[in-house]
């Protein structure tokens, strides 16, 4: 189902999108309503200007009776007005602006929390991090700064126009005579900067993604002594975007000089006519010098709509792509009514005839008619070669995926019957990869469980043998831990996630044993934890270690996505079988 941006049919690209966009800001009525009163005193008063000039130099001037003070007092309160009108204007839509990518962002995200693993393997979250930050910051400045412009823009036309009329019809008609003339290349070229644009932020977002990528693995880089190759690769990705941006701004400047162009040439020509009128006495000196004033209003609003369509265009974009994060639906999800499970928990696993491919690999089965059944309070080692399927087994536990065939199910429901927040409730994991997330020792610890007292981490922490280290942090269970918990060891982040696990105190432990090496002492304290936990619960653990495998109450062996033996060690150690094999392979040296 993964299909490659680049090849979206141009809906995405299409000004309706920035419809969600409104939707969103419809929730703000108050704002919006203070926003257009603002725009339109502010628009009204800058169009009193060239007209207030007229009255100076007609009435005041002109008609010599000296009183041209009382002019430019009006003058000056219409000032004020403008003056205070915008401000409230550019802090309304500004406020809008924020707010609508504030909503846009926290439902982008709720979103997103939906979603089943598989749409992240199909979706690079680097690109979809680009795109909450990028993509809403091009959205903010459509709501924020283009919007306003724009209608400002079109209010200060369709006013100006006006008053030209009303000040010279004649003058006036030669001059809308001309706009036309000014609009066609405006499309035309409008669409041509709208496709470009697409393509360069999707470039942008290529240079994102690598300099996640990079940034993420350094130490490979520097240890293959890659540097030049990033280098190199990234100057490429840097270029292509400068590439695409270079033709983008090229078609916005061509844009722009012949919209300037067209725009005073014919303004040009309408105050040459309007001399030529002034000089026969057919027209007033105020009415020439405010219809050039109009005349010029008229141009640079016409001149910023130019620039404003290609924003709008770009946000048009933005929101195609943000559109498409919010509306995806999970391939995963709680059916309209959910089973209960039952009360209390047991602690039963079972996989009936389960077959199972990744949707990112169809063509290999990760499980191939799997069966298992799993008691209450048992222990099974899954043992086996890489790409057993074995990781695979605990994905379909969790419901992370759905299987093609067969059915998993968790004391006796089937997990597409159920809530899979319900399930999972039931599910405590300790991954091979600890995940430590940038927060306090503390909230680490209680991440499955936020209601934890401290008697109770403190306790889960002395049976995961962590107890030790996190006495000694040095602000103990508020330490920071820092991204990805690099101040702790191997040894040490494993049992801080058997800590997690126990604290989250459900009946069914997901163990997947580390394959790294540990040294001997966190080795035996990692053990003795694994060993407490497995103690209560169901416990299936991918197992590395010969201790584990001899603590199991069965071992599962598997290859190729189907169990090819089952027993205890001692039964299973002189099989003869692939158990054996993997024994005298894996559990080297720990076995004696
Ligand atoms: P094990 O844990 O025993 O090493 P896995 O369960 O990870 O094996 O893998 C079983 C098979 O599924 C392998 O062929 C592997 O390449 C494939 N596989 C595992 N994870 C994914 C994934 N996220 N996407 C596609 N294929 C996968």
């Amino acid at each position: 189902m993964a299909i490659p941006t680049a090849d979206l049919p141009p809906k995405s690209r299409k000004i309706g999108n920035l419809k969600m966009i409104w939707r969103i800001a419809s929730n703000y009525p108050a704002q919006i309503a203070g926003a257009a009163l603002a725009l339109f005193v502010a628009a009204a008063a800058t169009l009193g200007v060239p007209y207030s000039f007229k009255l100076i130099i007609d009435r005041g001037f002109l008609s010599g009776s000296g009183d041209v003070s009382r002019w430019f007092e009006y003058l000056l309160m219409l000032v004020v007005v403008m003056a205070i009108a915008t401000a409230l204007r550019f802090y309304f839509v500004s406020w809008l602006g924020e707010r609508v990518v504030a909503d846009l962002r926290i439902a982008v995200q709720a979103n997103l929390l939906r979603l089943s693993p598989s749409y992240f393997e199909e979706n690079r979250p680097s690109e979809i991090a680009s795109r909450l930050t990028a993509d809403t910051t091009v959205i903010e400045q459509v709501v924020g700064t283009t919007t306003s412009v724009a209608l400002r823009n079109i209010v200060m036309s369709v006013g100006g126009i006006g008053v030209l009329l009303y000040l010279s019809p004649k003058l006036a008609g030669l001059m809308l005579f001309a706009i036309p003339a000014i609009l066609v290349p405006i499309i035309f070229l409008g669409r041509k900067v709208r496709t470009v644009s697409r393509s360069s932020q999707d470039r942008v977002a290529d240079v994102g993604a690598m300099v996640d990528e990079v940034l993420g693995a350094m130490k490979i880089v520097q240890a293959f002594g890659q540097e030049s190759r990033e280098s190199t690769r990234f100057i490429g990705a840097v270029e292509d975007v400068f590439g695409v941006a270079k033709r983008r701004i090229g078609l916005r400047a061509v844009m722009t000089a012949i919209v300037i162009f067209l725009m005073f040439a014919s303004i040009t020509a309408v105050i040459w006519q309007g001399a030529l009128d002034v000089q026969a006495g057919n027209m007033t000196g105020g009415t020439i010098a405010a219809f050039v004033l109009y005349g010029g209003l008229v141009a640079g609003s016409f001149g910023a709509l130019a620039e404003v369509y290609g924003d709008v265009l770009r946000g048009a974009g933005a929101a195609g792509r943000l559109g498409e994060l919010l509306n995806e639906e999970p391939g995963i999800a709680a059916p309209a009514n959910p089973i209960k499970m039952p009360e209390p928990p047991q602690g039963r696993v079972t996989f009936d005839h389960v077959t199972f491919r990744y949707p990112t690999r169809p063509e290999v089965s990760a499980l191939d008619d799997f069966s298992l059944d799993i008691a209450p309070g048992e222990t099974v080692a899954v043992v086996g070669p890489s790409g057993a399927g074995k990781t695979t087994l605990f994905q379909l536990i969790q419901r992370f995926y759905d299987p093609a065939s067969g059915s998993v199910s968790i004391d006796g429901v089937a997990l597409p019957a159920t809530d899979p927040a319900w399930a999972r409730a039931r599910i405590a994991m300790v991954p091979q990869e600890t995940i430590i997330f940038a927060a306090s020792a503390r909230d680490n610890l209680r991440y499955g469980r936020w209601d934890a007292t401290d008697d109770a981490l403190w306790a889960a922490a002395e049976n995961a043998n962590a107890a030790e280290f996190l006495k000694k942090l040095p602000e103990g269970l508020d330490t920071f831990m820092g991204e990805g918990g690099a101040r702790l060891s191997g040894g040490q982040r494993q049992r801080l996630a058997i800590a997690r696990a126990i604290l989250r105190d459900a009946p069914i432990l997901l163990l997947d044993e580390a394959t790294s090496a540990l040294d001997a002492e966190s080795e035996r304290l990692v053990q003795d934890a694994f060993d407490r936990l497995m103690h209560t619960r169901t416990t299936i653990v991918i197992a590395h270690r010969l201790a584990t495998v001899r603590a199991a109450d069965r071992i599962v062996v598997m290859d190729g996505g189907q169990i090819v033996e089952k027993g205890t060690h001692d039964q299973l150690a002189r099989s003869g079988g692939l158990y054996e094999r993997l024994a005298r392979l894996q559990f080297q040296g720990l076995a004696a």
